[in-house]
């Protein structure tokens, strides 16, 4: 991976109040690939406070994207925000004078990742039997039908 893909600091450029940095990272700090049911293909904006406290590089903000995620119900790839809002961490200073913290911000982007997620409340989800989008289309299929008549043919049987 290229070194200006990624996001560091110069110790020496942190003044005694400290230095507000925004920016973006692009989507190739994930890691990776896009999925059948994951995209991460866009830039991830970062807006940090950082500051030196105590032989520690104090990191706090937020970081935010957007990816497209498959709707658990109706199966379709749909936008996704994705924001930490509590980013923090503590770095201990070394004898490094850059510190980089990619790997960091990465982390803070993936544990907001829904484990769930439907793309709106209303979300029909697919025809549980011809497989249809229900969001998009009146399913026509008739086996439902049939399938709620069971106890009726049943009856009809007359044993
Ligand atoms: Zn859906
Ligand atoms: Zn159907």
């Amino acid at each position: 991976m290229k070194k200006n893909k990624r996001l560091s600091i110069n110790l020496s450029t942190i003044g005694e109040n400290g230095r507000s940095i925004q920016g973006r990272l692009p989507s190739s700090i994930f890691e990776i690939k896009s999925l059948n049911y994951l995209e991460c293909s866009r830039p991830i904006d970062y807006n940090l406070d950082i500051s030196i406290v105590t032989h520690s590089v104090l990191i706090k903000g937020r970081v935010k994207t957007l990816i497209k995620r498959q709707c658990d119900r109706c199966l379709t790839m749909c936008d996704c925000t994705i924001e930490n809002i509590r980013v923090c961490h503590y770095i201990p200073v070394t004898d490094e004078k850059i510190i980089d913290f990619t790997d960091q911000l990465r982390e803070d982007i993936l544990i907001t990742f829904p484990q769930r997620f439907i793309c709106a409340e209303s979300c029909l989800g697919l025809c549980e039997y011809c497989g249809e989008d229900l969001n998009s289309d009146v399913c026509k299929c008739t086996r439902k039908n049939e399938s709620d008549n069971i106890w009726d043919k049943l009856n009809e049987l007359k044993l």
